[in-house]
């Protein structure tokens, strides 16, 4: 394919972009401050507004400078050599997502995909799906294939210009040991033998500088010898460490000599026993992106005081002839922080383990795995990212921005349906007045969407006996109160008008049953229907036609907006209530769903059938959210 030809389009739709003006974003934008809360804007609710955000003028700077004109790429990663011979790179720009392959993708790591997969389609640019797998411990490919599952259903793709871009730092591994090859002979790199101990108590502190270790200034010859000793496993684990010569005396700790390889006798998921010494995050990140020739390396914030040895370090590698020019570069944003939620793999692994929740993909959990399995969509959360921006500001989202972006997504797209959460029992008493030819069903229509006529309609039957929500009807009613309570009208949704004219009761008091008249000639779409006029409408679902269905009405997993911050014991917060599930019945029309169809449950909320415990003569319904924002209220 030839890359030439995505452009013209793209350029297009960027510069309509520029012109959105979006408060909302610039609102959240502009909230800085540790504690501070960007809460949801109501006006600015809907639609799929796309975010100027400071990255896209970093690349359309770079891009109006012709940066990356007539640089090459060979079809895969190599070295600079390779790529300049290559042909020259149909990508615009190359971006990556790098997760490590330790635990599941949670709503941070949305953020970062839908920020590196959308630059890369909006500039008609490729993005790496790369795992970081540098770290033998702890990664394993069932991680892996969780990762690759839940960024396909995100709807990105790493397949452009006939190339599946899906690259493993551990098949780096040679390029890695011979760029620290490289630095030893350059005098760049030596092997240090100070106890870890005495590392940290040379390497100083932010007022004073570091001390230069003994073993600084071993030859090239020496240093040579005892790393390639270290990796034929001569020697045992912290023993020895290879360390970037840079300076010792630097402001910047990370440029006091960072240990760049150590040895591990750990078995790697990939490379299995191959290797006895891994190098470190710092030292082979910047050669990852090289090799695949990134242009923008976009990480969290907590990667900034890395940057200086990033370029030290390809610079250096440039100049010994590994890479080529333009190197990548890297930018950092601020990562997502969430209220009521936790973003951090091991804590989300500690809810797991410890059993808080059901597994990594409990509903209740920030893990992509889980809100799919909550309800969410793919566009629901790439309208949460584009929405929340991406900025340098340390700043907390409000959970209730995630739900707004499930709601404005659904209102439009999801059927409708009846459903009752807290049944009791409604007898209509003069049935055999108004059906006098004996007839036990009276059908019903109900349009499956309000505003989509073509989405067709749904029929039901109403009957004598109907379930309602307990909370529909009051014997004394509250002041304002429109819904049933004895001498008051309501319409039955889709049905008729009814006069409440009283309850049942069991010995201890408990009502049993409500009971109310049906008012002749008041169906639903039938002429003169709505001649009398009513404040209140129930909805229902027949007692005789109902379909029994579980219903897991969850919530927040946490009471508290910040659940971890500043070291607090986020366990002690979990919401008791996060899940309660109810057996109850909904309107017969779902008898037939399939899992993980989405649907409004009038009233309610929106609802998915589960994607794990859902069947056939077995309906479980996921509560993704209610209506209306009623936290707290
Ligand atoms: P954790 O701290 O939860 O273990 P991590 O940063 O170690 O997360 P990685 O697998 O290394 O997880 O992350 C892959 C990418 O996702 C990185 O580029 C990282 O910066 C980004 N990322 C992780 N968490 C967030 C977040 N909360 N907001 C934005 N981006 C994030
Ligand atoms: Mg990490």
């Amino acid at each position: 394919m030839n890359g030439n030809r995505a452009f013209p389009s793209s350029t297009v739709r960027h510069e309509a972009r520029q012109t959105v003006e979006w408060t909302f974003a610039t609102f959240c934008r502009n909230v800085s401050g540790t504690n501070q809360v960007s809460t949801p804007d109501k006006n600015t609710a809907s639609g799929a507004a796309q975010t100027t955000n400071f990255l896209r003028n970093i690349i359309d700077a770079d891009l109006a400078a012709d940066k990356f004109v007539g640089r090459g790429w060979a079809g895969q990663p190599g070295e600079g050599s390779l790529h300049d011979a290559g042909s020259a790179d149909p990508a615009r720009i190359r971006t990556r997502f790098p997760p490590e392959p330790n635990g599941y993708l949670h709503v941070g790591h949305a953020k970062s995909i839908c920020l590196n997969f959308g630059l890369a389609r909006d500039y008609a640019g490729v993005c790496h799906m790369r795992f970081d797998d540098t770290n033998p411990e702890k990664e394993d490919t069932e991680y892996v294939n969780s990762i690759i599952d839940a960024i396909q259903w995100m709807g990105f793709s790493w397949d452009a210009n006939n190339t599946t871009h899906l690259y493993y730092a551990s098949n780096y591994f040679d390029h890695m040991f011979h760029a620290a090859e490289l630095l030893i002979e350059r005098g760049l790199a030596y092997v240090d033998q100070q106890t870890a101990e005495e590392m940290r108590a040379n390497r100083g502190t932010l007022t004073e500088a570091g001390k230069e270790s003994p073993w600084r200034n071993r030859t090239v010859e020496e240093n040579l010898r005892l790393f390639h000793e270290m990796r034929d496993g001569k020697h045992a684990e912290g023993t020895l460490v290879l360390r970037a010569k840079v300076d010792m005396a630097s402001p910047n700790i990370n440029m006091r000599d960072p240990a760049i390889y150590r040895i591990r006798f750990a078995e790697h998921h990939n490379t299995g026993n191959k290797w006895c010494v891994y190098p470190m995050y710092t030292f082979a990140h910047p050669i990852e992106d090289a090799l695949e020739r990134i242009t923008h390396s976009i990480c969290t914030l907590e990667f900034e005081d890395q940057r200086p040895f990033y370029d030290w370090l390809l610079a250096q590698l440039r100049d010994a002839g590994m890479f080529s020019d333009p190197l990548p570069h890297q930018y950092e944003f601020a990562r997502l922080n969430l209220t009521y939620v936790i973003t951090s793999k091991r804590k989300l692994m500690q809810l797991v383990t410890e059993k808080h929740v059901d597994g990594w993909d409990d509903p209740r959990m920030p893990t992509i795995v889980g809100l799919r399995r909550r309800g969410y969509t793919p566009t629901a959360i790439q309208l949460f990212c584009e929405r929340i921006g991406v900025s340098k500001g340390d700043t907390w989202i409000d959970y209730a921005i995630l739900e707004n972006a499930l709601r404005d997504d659904r209102d439009d797209k999801a059927e409708r349906a009846m459903a009752v959460l807290n049944p009791v029992k409604l007898k209509l008493t003069n049935w055999a007045e108004i059906f006098p030819n004996g007839e036990q069903a009276d059908r019903c229509l109900a349009p499956r969407h309000p505003h989509h006529e073509e989405m067709g309609t749904r029929e039901f039957n109403l009957t004598p006996e109907v379930w309602i929500e307990r909370e529909d009807f009051q014997e004394v009613p509250e002041k304002g109160y429109r819904r049933l309570y004895p001498g008051n009208l309501v319409r039955l949704k889709y049905g008729f008008i009814i006069k409440c004219s009283g309850c049942e009761k069991d010995a201890e008091g408990n009502i049993t049953a409500v009971l109310a008249e049906i008012l002749p000639d008041s169906k639903s779409g039938t002429p003169g229907s709505d001649a009398i006029k009513v404040k209140g409408v129930v909805s229902w679902v027949s007692v005789p036609e109902g379909i029994p269905a579980e219903i897991r009405l969850y919530d927040r997993l946490f009471m508290n907006p910040q659940p971890d911050a500043g070291g607090r014991n986020f366990l002690e917060s979990i919401n008791p209530n996060a899940k309660k599930i109810v057996q109850t019945w909904v309107e017969p029309t779902l008898g037939n769903v399939a899992a993980g169809v989405s649907f409004q449950f009038e009233r309610h909320g929106y609802f998915v059938t589960d994607l794990k415990d859902h069947a056939a003569g077995r309906l479980v319904f996921n509560r993704t959210t209610t209506l209306k924002d009623s936290w707290g209220k």
